[in-house]
């Protein structure tokens, strides 16, 4: 590595000519007539001609061009100074629409806005033809993409890594009340957000075998007789608010080593000289659209890997290229796994560093451990990933070695310190023995990373006493808490403009950049006209979203009855189903006269469930059910609504938080590691109702008990419960209203044509135990929502509480989250020029 620091010379030259030329560049010109050149040069058309395409793609390549400067200078700086970089290794990235964000992040929306005005188009119309970019599930994937948007924001040297997916999360359409599941050919057009770059292609390898040779360095390991296919980067800009900064997210596609084989081809095989190609690039075709289970498939452990050896290689080519010491390492790269889709990186790091760099075993493992961290996301058993032994050895047999290398230093240190615990030993063992021998993803990335972190209060310390207890044990002060957040560009200023306007209106707009700010609007809760103006702004964002709800359901919904609104993946312990048995309670009470005085409600779901996940399918198809009953039974009338709004994806978040009175955060107790929508909630100014669960704990310590409503088994509880033999008969027998809704969903209320349609439902909270405890909350959480509906009726108090918890949110900013990252476990700095 003698030469690395000539050609660094050679380099820090040629950027620095470079620079001067840059800042020519990022002068623009005024913003119509950008707009014009654009239309004219890189569509093609004149203005008699243009489609809203044409005009969106017009617009989407003018605000690029105030995204390149910036870009190329960032990589520039970052690059000469050999700063410390945060890489994050994410198998998920749900960006949604970056038109209308990245006009914002810039600081050139007004002028956007007003540009194309003066052509007679409109901004808010234009971003909506561009498809949302869905590489990702849920929560997860979102709390990357606001993670990368805090990252630039706060000018953290960072970069993510992914797969570009030729296929996103599919798009939900409901048909007869069914999901049904629609491939997102979100590439269709032409994405303007990406630049290829194939000069930084890498090689990726899989099957063959392992052959030990004679070398100079000794007898080595050598992967061999492997295919190859080849990854090539798509880098996507991500600006900062409020700063120039702007990073880069740099997504991995598959592609084949050749075109087609010529060999094939030339015998005049044409399919046979296409196969390979289409096998190679399968690999990034699709998103697996599990949510919190793992899948086990061969193909999903290919993109696993796929993806983390290109970012390792990528990695480690950038730190070669500009430092010669590898000792050095830890201090310049830093490691993040967002959960164990990506935990192969900490074999893939010890095998580019011992068998292609030659490092010693010692030294390569000190530096892999000061460089990765991981987070966990979940505690349920379905969701922890392992591998078998068989489909590893196939697949990657070098890194089984590895594996198995790291796993007997580990083994030997954990017997070291507890002598003849072979208990011990087998529960932590990174190979389960006792399920067919199987990999364990998360004991390699808790063994292979210096910080493992949770995501909420409740969650870490969960982690601590069950999941990761031995290893809490074994590595004392590893594992730690990093509270989730949410980026307030996208969930407050961009999702909702109007109350942005009313908050900059009386506290200025610094609560953009520092969410702390937001605190200052709490002494207007007291003030009268204040709350009426509040009201208003949430009175436009819910007659926006029964707009949209008439547009996509043609459901007619009045707009002053109460939204409660559960939008979120379908899941058994999110609970959907508790939502269910109390608006079929409020059915049944609306029908016998029993609700009068309360306020018309209108009960909101969205959500996706996986193609796999039957029960999950059920549960949508019963909400639909029961919405298409209620919302015509003439003895309801507006008293209650029930709506479906299918497809839920970022660009309906938006819409969709912002419309919301009531949050349902309602999980099982000790189910959920943290949740978001949580928190995009009351910072738009609905009240939670919730359990004790993930983030919900923190978000009450925040707003205070007065201001949420809480409801339900706490996690020990649900545990003693469990302990105790729960039987949800005890509650169906004991409770005449939830025994009533229980026996209509039997017995075919809801489904006359196919009364059995729903059994499966009954049986899982009957016959099968009710694993989640729907009936020993049902009463808990139905009294609740009659104080819900009670408080209400007093719009004033209602107001001024919606108030307090916007004013208390500064504490789910990501902002907050990343600075916690970077100071205790990333070890970097906001980088200055
Ligand atoms: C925030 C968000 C989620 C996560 O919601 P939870 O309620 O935390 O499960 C999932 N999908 C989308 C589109 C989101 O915006």
């Amino acid at each position: 590595m003698a030469t690395t620091a000539k050609s660094k010379q050679k380099k820090t030259e040629i950027s620095e000519a470079a620079h001067d030329a840059e800042d020519f560049l990022l002068e623009q010109l005024p913003i119509p007539q950008a707009l014009r050149n654009h239309l004219m040069f890189s569509i093609g058309k004149s203005n008699s001609w243009a489609t809203p395409r044409d005009w969106y793609q017009t617009t989407a390549y003018t605000v690029r061009d105030h995204l390149m400067g910036r870009w190329v200078k960032t990589r520039d700086a970052y690059r000469d100074a050999n700063t410390k970089r945060v890489y994050y290794l994410s198998l998920e990235f749900l960006i949604g629409r970056m038109l209308s964000n990245a006009a914002l992040n810039l600081g050139i929306a007004p002028e956007l806005s007003e540009g194309l005005q003066e052509i007679g188009q409109k901004l808010e119309g234009l971003s909506e033809l561009e498809s949302d970019a869905a590489l990702g599930n849920g929560g997860l994937g979102r709390l990357a993409a606001c993670f990368v948007d805090s990252m630039a924001t706060m000018d953290i040297p960072a970069t993510g890594y992914g797969i570009r997916y030729d296929y996103g999360m599919f798009k939900q359409t409901i048909e007869n009340g069914q999901q049904v599941e629609n491939p997102d050919n979100w590439l269709r057009y032409q994405n303007i957000w990406e630049v290829q770059r194939p000069e930084h292609t890498c090689e990726v390898k899989f099957y063959g075998r392992v052959v030990h040779v004679h070398t100079e360095h000794g007898i080595e390991p050598h992967w061999v007789d492997t295919e190859a296919v080849v990854a090539m980067p798509y880098d996507v800009p991500i600006p900062g608010y409020g700063t120039q900064t702007v990073n880069n997210l740099r997504l991995w596609s598959a592609k084949a080593t050749n075109e087609f084989d010529l060999a094939h081809f030339n015998e005049g095989n044409y399919e046979k000289s296409v196969e390979g190609r289409h096998s190679a690039e399968t690999i990034s075709q699709v998103l697996y659209p599990n949510d919190s289970s793992a899948s086990g498939k061969e193909l999903r452990l290919k993109q696993q890997y796929f993806f983390v050896t290109a970012s390792i290689q990528d990695i480690l080519h950038r730190f070669t290229n500009y430092n010669a010491d590898w000792d050095s390492l830890p201090e310049k790269v830093a490691i993040q796994l967002n959960d164990t889709h990506p935990a192969i990186a900490v074999a893939e790091m010890m095998y580019q560093l011992v068998d292609h760099y030659h490092l010693q075993w010692e030294r390569a493992w000190k530096l892999v451990t000061g460089v990765f961290a991981y987070t966990n996301h979940t505690l349920m058993p379905e969701a922890l990933e392992t591998w078998s032994v068989d489909l590893f050895s196939t697949l990657l047999p070098r890194h089984l070695e590895i594996i198995y290398e790291i796993n007997h230093r580990f083994l030997q240190m954990v017997n070291q310190h507890f002598p003849g615990d072979t208990d011990l030993l087998s529960r932590v063992s990174i190979i389960d023995e006792t399920h067919g021998r199987r990999v364990r993803m998360a004991h390699l990335a808790v063994v292979g990373s210096h910080t493992v972190n949770g995501v909420a209060a409740l969650h870490s310390e969960l982690l601590k006493t069950t999941l990761f207890a031995d290893f809490n044990k074994i590595y004392p002060g590893k594992l730690t808490n990093v509270t989730n957040g949410i980026t307030p560009r996208r969930w407050l200023n961009q999702a909702n403009p109007l109350l942005t306007e009313l908050l900059t209106k009386h506290i200025g707009s610094g609560f953009q950049k520092e969410l702390s700010l937001i605190a200052n609007i709490e002494p207007m809760a007291e003030n009268k006209a204040f709350r009426a103006a509040f009201r208003e702004v949430k009175a436009a964002n819910k007659q926006r979203l029964a707009d949209k709800i008439l547009q996509k359901t043609g459901v007619i919904l009045n707009a002053s009855a109460l939204f409660d609104v559960q939008i979120k993946r379908i899941h058994e312990y999110k609970r959907q189903l508790l939502n269910v048995l109390h608006v079929i309670t409020l059915y049944n009470r609306i029908r016998s006269g029993k609700a009068q005085g309360q306020a018309p409600r209108v009960v909101i779901f969205a959500g996706k469930a996986a193609p796999g996940y039957w029960l999950a399918k059920q549960i949508i198809r019963l909400i639909n059910d029961v919405a298409s009953i209620v919302n015509n039974d003439p003895a309801v009338g507006d008293q209650l609504k029930v709506v479906f709004y299918p497809n839920y994806e970022v660009s309906a978040a938006e819409i969709l938080f912002p419309g919301a009175d009531l949050s349902e955060q309602i999980s099982t107790a000790g189910t959920e590691a943290s949740g978001t929508g949580n928190m995009k909630m009351a910072l738009n100014g609905a009240l939670t109702i919730g359990t004790l669960d993930g983030a919900n704990v923190e978000i009450k310590e925040e707003v205070g008990d007065d201001n949420i409503f809480i409801f339900g088994l706490t996690t020990p509880e649900v545990a003693q419960a469990k302990a105790d033999g729960y039987n949800p008969w005890d509650y169906y027998h004991g409770n005449a209203e939830l025994k009533q809704v229980i026996d209509m969903i039997g017995n075919g209320f809801f489904s006359v044509e196919e009364p059995g349609r729903y059994q499966a439902i009954v049986d899982t909270l009957l016959h099968k135990g009710d694993q989640y405890l729907l009936l020993a909350d049902y009463a808990a959480y139905v009294a609740t929502q009659e104080k819900v509906a009670a408080l209400y009726l007093d719009q004033e108090a209602w107001s001024r509480k919606a108030i307090l918890n916007v004013a208390r949110m500064a504490k789910f900013s990501s902002d907050r989250t990343i600075g916690e990252y970077a100071k205790n476990i990333w070890k970097v700095s906001a980088f200055s020029g």
